[in-house]
């Protein structure tokens, strides 16, 4: 089981099914969002609780995803796609070391910024390849 928790205690939550490897997506929106790239990992939905969560508030960001942060301390925790039915994703900063998950690939690489290079031998996908 993987726990974690935004920067202020005010969101944490449970993992209790398997976990994605790391998947970092360098698009403007998450850099935006995230200040940098963003790092998530996918889970069954199922396997997802929430154990705290009056600092969670979702911000629609197209008509099915939104991403969840804390209004209390502003940590980008949870990025929810409804159209993926079965996963859903979590920003593994959030998640209490050690995590046991290893990485897998960089998506959005065509949308990154200039300042920066990925220089690691991970996957790359100009968009998003699916799971
Ligand atoms: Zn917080
Ligand atoms: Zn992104």
């Amino acid at each position: 089981m993987n726990q974690g928790s935004c920067f202020c205690g005010a969101i944490r939550f449970e993992v209790h099914a398997p976990m994605t490897a790391v998947t970092y997506c360098h698009c403007s929106k998450c850099r935006r969002w995230h200040g940098h790239v963003g790092a998530y990992s996918a889970v069954d939905r199922e396997g997802f609780r929430l154990t705290e969560s009056r600092g969670l508030k979702w911000h629609q960001i197209s008509s099915t995803a939104k991403r969840g942060f804390c209004v209390e301390c502003g940590s980008s925790v949870l990025f929810d796609d409804s159209s993926d039915t079965q996963k859903m994703s979590i920003c593994v900063g959030t998640l209490d070391a050690p995590t046991g998950l290893s990485e897998k690939a960089h998506i959005y690489v065509g949308s990154k910024s200039d300042y920066y290079e990925i220089a690691d031998g991970l996957l790359k996908y100009d968009t998003f390849p699916g799971r």
